[in-house]
């Protein structure tokens, strides 16, 4: 079934921002432009159909080849032992050249993604701020030490980079998504090497020559393109990687965590989600209301963070359910380029078909629409707006990732109830509680075993705070004081002043 609203774009609008850049790119190893074997991935704009860019398919050569520049840039080069204000100066160089070249680095998302560009502005905003706190953290950067171990021992814990750091991200947040591993990586003084997801390279590329610009030396950012069993698998298994910085999916970070089991590599693994937004009767309506859609149908819900779950209490749901349609209905659908555009397109043909079919399904085990429930008509992939409810918990569509703008609602009577529905998924990764009474809010908010919690707010971010899973939603947090830390080996370093005491007998005794 279409749902009958026509989506148009506009053309003017397309030509004009496909001017900003090249269409074909380039990878980036060893601190030059390579282009692979002469076989090209191209990218569809989602939204117009047009192609925009074209990068090279990196085969695993390339991926060994960008590993051996790493290797070779941490075991000899001189980035690990830069002085950390060396290091931060080149992190805020690159700060500014992403905010320099902010509006190439939005249109590039928003082409390859098909997100808005009002968003992806302030994604690129959100992503120069981090490289700015990564700065600070490299500075800031520092071991223990013990010396309370007696006069003639003194304890010192250094923290050294932990080497060569495989970086794997996917399509929903291209810049944004590399910026909250990047930058730390590089502020411990490791070697990295990066993959975005094959659709939305560009503007990772784009900052591999701003890393360049910033005065970043040769080999310490690699950036290989191509699909992920061709260049991310070998970036999992290579004895030269010590560790894996890995955003995507939970099945594939699953099947990266196995494969580098082999070399024990440290891994840190941010992958899905299916939040609950716990809705209370004396929550600030309309407050709650505006977040429920925003939680839903942001980045037309292709978010690990969306708020996919909404759970009511009883006496409010249909009211509530009444008050988001309207909210569903009047979320603008359309050209991305439009800065009104609040919900833009779906990422590919074939993702947007499992979405339907998320939806399909969920009807036939006895769910209902209440809106959208489609794709629109329009040469590009969009779909509607959507709410499912009469929803059971143990429902495929209660308890997977649909990774589009689809929320599911449920209903709970007590606190008690909140909570298990809360906790009723195999993720973990954020929920928000909506309840002006403090013992609610707090009460649920700590019998929620997620990685972040909200309170009368929904996604609320900011590099200071940690973020990160529960459960099968990942394992490690990224961001937060720590963020620096989570690249880095400690070293414990034992020293001893003074005569020994031997540990032979006394001679002659
Ligand atoms: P995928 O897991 O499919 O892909 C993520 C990355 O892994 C891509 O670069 C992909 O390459 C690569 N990859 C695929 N196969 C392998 C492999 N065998 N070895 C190594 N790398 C591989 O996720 P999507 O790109 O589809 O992104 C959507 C998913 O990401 C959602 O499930 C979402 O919840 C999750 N996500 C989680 C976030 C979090 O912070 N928790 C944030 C954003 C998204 P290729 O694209 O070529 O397949």
């Amino acid at each position: 079934m279409n749902v009958r609203i026509k989506i148009a774009v506009d053309p003017v609008k397309l030509n004009e921002a496909m001017k900003r850049f090249p269409r074909d790119r380039a990878m980036w190893i060893d601190g030059r432009e390579v282009a692979g074997e002469g076989e090209t991935i191209e990218r569809r704009s989602p939204a117009h159909g047009v192609v925009v860019t074209r990068v090279p398919r990196g085969r695993a050569n390339d991926a060994r080849r960008a590993i051996a520049s790493a290797r070779k840039a941490f075991d000899a080069g001189r980035w690990p032992h830069e002085t950390a204000s060396n290091r931060a100066r080149v992190l805020l160089k690159v700060a500014d050249l992403i905010d320099r070249d902010r509006e190439t680095l939005a249109i590039l998302d928003t082409l390859e993604s098909g997100k808005p560009i009002a968003q992806a502005r302030s994604e690129i905003e959100g992503a120069a701020d981090i490289w700015r706190y990564a700065a600070s953290l490299a500075r800031e950067l520092s071991g223990e030490s013990y010396a309370n171990l007696g006069p003639d021992r003194l304890g010192l814990v250094l923290r050294e980079p932990i080497g060569v750091v495989s970086i794997i991200t996917p399509w929903n947040f291209p810049l944004l998504i590399v910026s909250q591993k990047l930058p730390f990586a590089l502020a411990a003084g490791c070697a990295c090497v990066v993959k975005p997801s094959e659709m939305t390279s560009a503007s990772t590329l784009h900052l591999g020559l701003l890393l360049a610009e910033a005065g970043l030396p040769e080999g310490v950012c690699n950036i290989v393109t191509g699909y992920g069993p061709e260049v991310g698998a070998p970036m999992t298994t290579d004895p030269d990687v010590d560790m894996i910085s890995f955003t995507g999916s939970t099945a594939v970070g699953r099947a990266a965590v196995a494969a580098s089991a082999a070399t024990l590599k440290k891994v840190s693994m941010e992958l899905g989600g299916k939040n609950p937004q716990v809705i209370f009767p004396d929550a600030d309506m309309d407050a709650a209301l505006d977040a429920a859609a925003f939680g839903a149908y942001f980045n037309a819900g292709e978010c690990c963070n969306a708020g996919s779950r909404i759970l009511l209490h009883a006496s409010i749901a249909d009211e509530f359910l009444a008050g988001l349609a309207v909210r569903a209905g009047e979320a603008k659908v359309g050209d991305p380029l439009d800065p009104e555009t609040r919900v833009g397109a779906i990422i590919s043909a074939d993702h947007l078909g499992k979405i339907e079919t998320h939806v399909k399904s969920a009807r036939e085990s006895g769910a209902v629409v209440r809106t959208g429930g489609a794709r629109l008509e329009s040469n590009g992939l969009f779909m509607a707006p959507t709410i499912v409810e009469n929803v059971d918990p143990s429902m495929a569509i209660a308890r997977e990732e649909v990774f589009g703008p689809v929320v599911v609602a449920l209903t709970f009577e007590t606190v008690e109830e909140a909570i298990a529905l809360a906790n009723s998924t195999s993720y973990g990764l954020s929920a928000s509680v909506w309840s002006r009474d403090v013992d609610t809010a707090i009460g649920v908010g700590r019998g929620v075993r997620a990685g972040t919690v909200w309170v009368n707010t929904f996604m609320d971010g900011t590099p200071e705070l940690p973020f990160g899973g529960y459960h099968q939603s990942g394992v490690g947090r990224e961001l937060g004081r720590n963020a620096v830390k989570d690249y880095t080996e400690e070293k414990t370093f034992h020293v001893h002043t003074g005569p020994r005491t031997s540990w032979w007998l006394p001679r002659g005794a």
